[in-house]
């Protein structure tokens, strides 16, 4: 199978996970992750309709987006971003999927506000409390989102998280559905929407989306595996 019959099967599978739970499939779009994978696999996927493309590393986005400047593609941040490469980000990405600090927040608002520009942004929320991952605790979530808030060229759109790896996708809906339930904590105490949930990948994108997921982040299951 080819970039374009998987890209199409993995919309097939959004497109029943969301009826299933009675979702409009239109409310789950659908990030193609590009990490690793050549700048031609990425312009298969865009020719056959990925409107989205979400890069993990700053370098090697800054080069596929100008390799692919001829295409209409929303590019997305997806990794763990550091704070001195917060003024190419602003610059590159539509959506900053991943920020968890205050200090990261704070360098993003100075850099958009030079270009002048509202930047859509994610929290990123370490929701099975794992050592190795970043994203910030549930508990200081809402903390960092009123921060946010106060930063006026920035925009908070949701929340996103990545749950403990497991072999069997059905493990990570209780961390789906505690994203959920803290977004719209989040929401009502801010009083603000909060539209977007960042969750969900190749193996588990329809446990995602029964708990909510409007972007689902999809590599593997297009592009095949990373070397
Ligand atoms: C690589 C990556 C994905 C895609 O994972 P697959 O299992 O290949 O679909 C999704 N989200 C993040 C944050 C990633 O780094």
């Amino acid at each position: 199978m080819n970039i374009a019959n998987r890209l199409q099967q993995v919309e097939q599978r959004i497109g029943q996970a969301a009826i299933a739970c009675g979702r409009n499939p239109a409310h789950v779009q659908l990030v193609a992750v590009g990490k690793t994978h050549p700048v031609n696999a990425l312009r298969q996927a865009a020719k056959a309709g990925a409107r989205i493309i979400g890069e993990n590393y700053i370098q090697e986005a800054r080069e596929k987006i100008a390799a692919l400047a001829d295409l209409s593609i929303s590019w997305h941040f997806i990794g763990h971003l550091q704070t001195n490469k917060a003024k190419t980000a602003v610059r590159l990405f539509d959506l900053i999927h991943t920020v968890d600090s205050i200090r990261l927040a704070g360098e993003l608002n100075k850099e958009a506000d030079k270009i002048g520009k509202r930047q859509d942004v994610l929290v990123e929320v370490n929701i099975g409390a794992e050592a190795s991952k970043s994203g910030v605790g549930a508990g200081q979530a809402i903390d960092l989102a009123r921060q946010i808030q106060a930063f006026g060229h920035l925009r908070l759109r949701g929340l996103m998280a990545m749950p403990p790896f497991s072999d069997d996708p059905l493990q990570a809906r209780p961390y789906f559905a505690a994203l959920r339930e803290l977004r719209d904590k989040m929401a009502a105490s801010l009083n603000i929407a909060l539209p977007e949930l960042s969750m969900g990948m190749s193996a588990d994108v329809e446990v995602a989306i029964a708990e909510g997921a409007t972007l689902v982040r999809v590599g593997t299951a297009i592009f095949g595996q990373r070397q």
